[in-house]
């Protein structure tokens, strides 16, 4: 992990806790808001907040082609929420343009309105770990649809929630919001 170069998408969202997550495993971040700012990269972390509002900032500035670019160099790209909307190859719910990095389905704000957001304990499946592993979920989405060359690496009642394919890694919930480093660990690892 020492010496890896992490990004992370600094347009909107939570990027100092991932920051401070991946600090602490030892690796080096910065942010990134533009193309030029991927070079020399290893790894790209992709925050939650609004995909749409992130599609919007994005686009203008060339960063869409940029990622896409980014990840068919064999780079990795570790998606929480909104990120994970950004890398599925089909976004339902309303139906959004996407990166098409992963091939999964997602259904936007997945718990609806009463549940919107919730702690939880879910579990790790190998090569993630056994055991429980901490989530917290925020307007978040769900996956509804995973091809077969994706592995499951976390659930949530029986719901994929962590998911990787190549180096894309998705997960539907925040783990900069709980105090368990294990994704980001098993993340970097892969990088
Ligand atoms: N509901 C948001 C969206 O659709 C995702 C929420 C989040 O990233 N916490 O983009």
């Amino acid at each position: 992990v020492a010496g890896k170069q992490i990004g992370i998408l600094a347009l909107q969202g939570d990027v100092s806790l991932h920051a401070q997550a991946l600090a602490k495993l030892g690796a080096e971040t910065r942010s990134v808001k533009l193309p030029s700012d991927l070079k020399g990269l290893h790894g790209l972390i992709i925050p939650g907040g609004e995909s749409t509002a992130l599609l919007k900032l994005m686009k203008p500035v060339g960063m869409l082609d940029a990622i896409k670019d980014f990840a068919k160099a064999g780079n990795s790209i570790f998606g929480t929420c909104a990120g994970a909307i950004l890398l599925a190859k089909d976004v339902t719910h309303p139906k959004q343009e996407s990166l098409n990095l992963i091939d999964i389905s997602i259904k936007r704000n997945g718990y609806g309105r009463q549940v919107d957001s919730f702690e939880a304990i879910g579990d790790m499946n190998q090569p993630l770990g056994k055991g429980k592993l901490p989530m917290t979920f925020i307007r978040a989405p769900r996956i509804i649809k995973i091809a077969p060359g994706v592995k499951i690496l976390a659930e949530h009642e029986g719901e994929p929630v962590l998911v990787m394919q190549d180096n894309i890694l998705t997960g539907t919930f925040h783990p900069e919001l709980t105090d368990s480093l294990t994704s980001y660990e098993y993340w970097l690892n892969q990088i």
